[in-house]
């Protein structure tokens, strides 16, 4: 028997050329995305029946699979980088991103450790830094101290770190039963979720109440815990929202920390979406309070033109986080780690191998610059409080909370029913695009301004849709 060939490769060459087709194809489709309809019209099953039953023996010429992509991917898909998209949370990405995200693919460093890619690791701790300074963050959380960030796949993980870290410091395993933990009724899903991961029973989180625009009521909050320490159990760990999914509200941190810290319990604090903002001084007292939180996060994912995944995760002090999270097989031991002398980020998460996901952020920061930032921002601020204003003035449209940021929320003056009619009618345009939710148990349209494409002109042409559809 000869020994066994290797598999055929690209050529570099062969490399070179598909590489360019590639990113021919996705200049091609950015460039005609505003032609396209935001969401595919194909029923559960369609993509699969268009699909081989069994994956090719032979293999394919790469022309083949852009061809196929081009027609049977790209129709299937709902299209986040639409100008129209305005649901969820938009998803950012931006060329500079994107190329940034190819490299660290090419690379393929895995950077579980400082020794396994220490540019991996030094990246990212400096653009974290970088990020301290250009969103006003406190000097807690810079890396030259007793805390510092990491880079996450998403907020749902970092909020579950953090929960790990609030957890064990609170007594771990042998504690559990007796810990609680506390969030708004509004806060995202990834809050119980990750209680939940974390062994915490479902009553063993507590919903805080709400003030009439939805944000925390610390009140709430401080009786809450004052019951549970009345009955002798332990308050392990507050989270608070600064821009809640539902309608961008922001819990008093300031109030929040100060309850939490008497109660001895852990804050970390949630501005997934509402983070970003902080590139701009003027947004940034929406973080007040927040040099007493012991943890934060935001994603640059949805709303600083770095596409998914990157959520920035910073913690005051790391020694709470590692101490939930390292462990050290002998077959990762390296001179470096055993002198202490380095980050192995491996110990600020949940997985052991990660994505070298700076890179993109980098290339992000360089390319805007903190001028380009803050222009993504303020066009959108600005675009959904001039969208807000005709709503406002609109006789059958009103605004269902206080704008914030660039989420308007709103709904039809006739009742859940009519709102649900111009949700479907607004849709059926293929030219934008809402998500919805529940306020004050109503139906209630969200317009989340936030496409890294989305300028003032396509927020003025979908207030020009909801004006006439209403
Ligand atoms: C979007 C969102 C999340 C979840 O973000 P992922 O990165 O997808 O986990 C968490 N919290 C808030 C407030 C959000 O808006």
């Amino acid at each position: 028997m000869p020994d066994p060939l290797p598999p055929t490769h690209q050529t570099p060459d062969e490399f070179r050329a598909a590489g360019h087709a590639a990113v021919d194809w996705l200049a091609d489709f950015l460039a005609g995305i505003a032609d396209r309809p935001i969401t595919p019209d194909v029923a559960p099953g369609d993509v699969r029946a268009s699909l081989p039953a069994h994956a090719p023996e032979v293999g394919e010429p790469f022309e083949a699979l852009l061809d196929d992509v081009d027609r049977l991917i790209a129709p299937a898909l709902t299209h986040w980088q639409h100008p129209g998209f305005y649901g969820y949370f938009p998803g950012n990405s931006s060329p500079p991103s994107v190329l940034g995200d190819l490299i660290s693919s090419g690379l393929g460093t895995q950077g579980m450790l400082w020794s396994t890619g220490p540019a991996c690791t030094e990246l990212e701790t400096h653009v974290l830094d970088w990020l301290i300074d250009l969103c006003g963050l406190p000097d807690r959380f810079r890396s030259d101290g007793p805390g510092g960030g990491v880079i996450q796949d998403s907020a749902s993980s970092a909020t579950l770190c953090a929960i790990l870290a609030a957890r064990d410091r609170s007594g771990g395993a042998a504690a559990l039963p007796s810990l609680r933990a506390y969030t708004s009724s509004q806060a995202h899903s990834s809050v119980e979720k990750g209680v939940r991961v974390a062994g915490f029973a479902v009553d063993q989180l507590r919903s805080i109440a709400t003030d009439a625009d939805h944000a925390m009521d610390p009140a709430a909050l401080a009786a809450a815990i004052a019951a549970d320490r009345e009955a002798g159990l332990v308050p392990c760990i507050v989270v608070a929202t600064v821009g809640t999914t539902s309608s961008g509200a922001v819990d008093p941190l300031s109030a929040i920390a100060e309850i939490a810290s008497a109660a001895g319990a852990w804050l970390h604090v949630d501005a997934a979406w509402a983070g970003s903002a902080a590139v701009c001084p003027e947004h940034q007292h929406l973080l007040d309070g927040l040099d007493r939180a012991d943890s934060y996060c935001f994603n640059p994912h949805k709303w600083l033109l770095t596409n998914f995944d990157c959520t920035a995760f910073y913690v005051a002090d790391r020694g709470p986080l590692l101490d939930s999270l390292s462990i050290l097989p002998e077959y990762l031991r390296n001179a470096a780690s055993d002198a202490g002398e380095v980050i192995d980020y491996r110990d600020w998460q949940v997985p052991l191998g990660r994505r070298f996901r700076s890179l993109k952020l980098w290339f992000v920061l360089r390319s805007y610059g903190a001028e380009g930032l803050r222009a993504h921002i303020r066009h959108h601020v600005a675009a959904a409080a001039a969208l807000a204003d005709r709503i406002d003035a609109h006789p059958r449209l009103e605004l269902a909370a206080p704008l914030s940021l660039a989420l308007a929320c709103l709904r039809h003056v006739d009742g859940d029913e009519a709102t649900e009619a111009l949700h479907a009618a607004v849709n059926a345009t293929g030219e934008a695009f809402l998500t919805h939710t529940k306020l004050d148990d109503r139906y209630v349209l969200r317009v989340a301004v936030g496409g890294t494409w989305t300028t003032t002109e396509h927020v003025q042409r979908l207030g020009d849709l909801l004006e006439q559809l209403a």
